[in-house]
């Protein structure tokens, strides 16, 4: 019989320092021990700090033999279930049509594990995974990676905190998409708090072009509309929480075209309300081009709301005669003020 090992035993590995690889070789892995697991690799992978494992973090330099452990290890296989688990959601939720759609989880410095080109998201098994490096060069993997690579690794070379990206083609999301239309804001907190949407021109699929436009946004947003063809998403925690940025922005399309039909005007929320989900974005690390704006520029869509126009007076710079004539008129009275106290 195999054994079992649970996520404490893992742990207990890793603080002595054990091998990993030999301890779970032929082992049965509980899911809260393959969630260990994960986190292990993902800190090992982005550390910039040698120390943290003897051989250092993984990049596309590492011997060959490296790479082929690495990827043929308990830690990788781990991984790679992810994908396939992450792969049926999407299909199941008809996020993907045929072949389409693909997902990739950054695993060192330089490289990534991947989906394959040519087999639906809803079947994939973890020996169809492929292993890259950030130039697009396939490192390990019996299946071919997926040909919409270039994007997934350009977002990862333009957001250092990008550990996971997901792409695909949800119907409602994707209809915004083809109309050239960003979804409205100040509706729906979920939408406001974990989603950062921005639309990138069409290009063809799979072209540098097209990851080129797509990381040129990612600096302020993490879930890219891609105009006549479908979403890509980034996470700085891990592949599911990439993933849950399809479903949030899916929901919320779908539920902004049933709010249309409903036949009454929309109510949303209010600057001050919008505020304050933004600073729980903040705290959680979302970037959101929002952040530090006033809250008179929050709910201001030109694009939606049309003559919606800032409540809250602008700032006087100082430089107008006003403020001249003010600053004057203090003066004179501090003036008398102090003079009748000598
Ligand atoms: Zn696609």
């Amino acid at each position: 019989m195999p054994a079992v090992i649970t996520a404490r035993e893992i742990e207990a590995i890793i603080a002595k320092g054990g091998d990993l690889n030999a301890a779970t070789q032929d082992a049965i892995l509980t899911p809260s021990a393959k969630d260990a697991l994960r986190d292990h690799a993902r800190v090992r992978g982005v550390s910039n700090n040698p120390s943290s494992s003897p051989a250092g973090p993984l990049s596309s330099k590492s011997s060959k033999a490296d790479l082929e452990a690495f990827f043929n290890s308990a830690t990788a296989l781990a991984l790679k279930e992810q994908l396939c688990d992450i792969g049926r959601r999407l299909w199941q939720r008809e996020y993907v049509d045929g072949n389409g759609g693909n997902i990739a989880i950054r695993v060192g410095e330089d490289i990534a594990i991947c989906t394959p080109t040519l087999v639906s998201k809803g079947f994939m098994k973890p020996e169809d995974m492929c292993l890259v490096d950030f130039e697009g060069n396939q490192l390990a993997g019996v299946k071919r990676r997926t040909s919409e690579i270039l994007m997934h690794l350009q977002i990862m070379k333009q957001q250092p905190k990008a550990v996971a990206t997901c792409h695909c083609h949800p119907p409602y999301s994707t209809g915004f998409a083809v109309a050239g239309v960003l979804p409205p804001t100040c509706m729906i907190p979920e939408f406001e708090v974990f989603a950062s949407v921005a639309i990138a021109p069409y290009r063809t699929p799979g072209t540098p072009e097209m990851g080129k436009l797509v990381a040129d946004l990612v600096d302020k947003h993490n879930t890219i509309l891609m105009a006549n063809h479908g979403v890509v998403s980034w996470s700085h925690n891990n592949v599911e929480d990439a993933y849950f940025k399809m479903e949030i922005l899916e929901a919320y399309c779908r539920t902004i075209l049933v709010t249309a039909q409903v036949g009454k005007p929309a109510n949303t929320m209010t600057p001050g309300q919008l505020q304050d989900l933004l600073k729980i974005k903040q705290s959680l690390g979302i970037p959101d081009p929002r952040h530090g704006l006033k809250e008179c520029e929050l709910c201001d869509n030109d694009e939606w709301r049309p003559g919606v126009a800032c409540a809250v007076p602008p700032k006087q710079d100082g430089s107008t005669g006003y403020d001249a004539e003010a600053e004057a008129a203090v003066k004179a009275i501090t003036d008398q003020i102090l003079a009748q106290m000598k």
